[in-house]
């Protein structure tokens, strides 16, 4: 197998004690290459710095919704600056999250137009998160997808109606261990055969989201790209077909959507 992990938060201090083995299971494991994911000032400036270290990362940069609030001309001007730089493959993650509430919703609102317009004015993908918001969040976005290359709604938890209007606004879905939870996770599991295999793409979204099904469960519960097979096993099983052909065009969907060189 050959797959990449497009959300992996491999800038996280969880990983600062054991980051290169992380990395080479990974690559044990058939992940060939991972999307480090920034999301705000220090873990973009980590995650560009891995991703120039290493042929298999690449990395995006953004402002998470939870530090919304922390938007400034300064960071704008950080992400603007990455944005040019090869190895920055993505604009995010950036989105709305009113399960948390944690930045006040203008904050995120204003952080999330300010990084759609950074992505549409390098041609960059955006990488997106969503939760708990879905019509704040497709308001905004309807407004600038038509002048981004792709988005991905990284992560994807929502219901069919989410479903079905990302996908008519040309977005791919990104799958994490959450299908991997039988019981929140279920009604995610049973929507994935609805999504088409040229939008599909999967993540980790580690160090959170331990596939629940993983046996056996390491015990510091940290997540890593490693255990990407489990989700796309379980992905296959949900969408009825062999984990060989769901990875395979998972693989070639993040391939394109991200500009990776083939076979890095
Ligand atoms: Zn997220």
């Amino acid at each position: 197998m050959n797959l990449v992990d497009i959300g992996a938060n491999l800038a996280h201090d969880s990983f600062d004690a054991d980051r290169d083995a992380v990395i080479e299971r990974a690559h044990q494991a058939g992940v060939q290459a991972m999307v480090v994911t920034g999301s705000d000032a220090d873990s973009n400036a980590a995650a560009v710095e891995l991703a120039e270290h290493n042929p298999a990362l690449s990395a995006t940069a953004g402002l998470h919704p939870h530090q919304a609030e922390s938007w400034s001309v300064r960071l704008s001007a950080q992400i603007t600056d990455f944005a040019a730089r090869r190895c920055i493959v993505a604009v995010g993650e950036t989105g709305l999250d009113y399960f948390r509430d944690l930045s006040p919703r203008r904050a995120q609102a204003k952080a999330f137009e300010a990084q759609l317009a950074i992505a549409s004015t390098y041609q960059l993908p955006v990488f997106l998160h969503q939760r708990e918001a879905h019509a704040d969040f497709t308001a905004i976005l309807k407004n600038a997808i038509h002048e981004l290359p792709a988005a991905v709604v990284h992560c994807f938890t929502g219901d069919r109606e989410a479903l079905e209007t990302y996908l008519a606004l040309g977005c791919h879905i990104g799958v994490t261990g959450w299908i991997c939870d039988e019981r929140r996770g279920r009604p995610v599991f049973d929507l994935l055969a609805d999504i088409p295999s040229d939008r599909l793409m999967l993540e980790t979204d580690c160090p959170y989201l331990l596939p629940r099904n993983l046996k056996p469960k390491p015990d510091s519960r940290r997540n890593e790209p490693a255990y990407l097979p489990v989700v796309a096993q379980t992905a296959a099983n949900a969408r009825h077909q062999s984990v060989e052909e769901l990875a395979e065009q998972a693989t070639a969907n993040a391939t394109a959507f991200f500009a990776l060189a083939e076979g890095g």
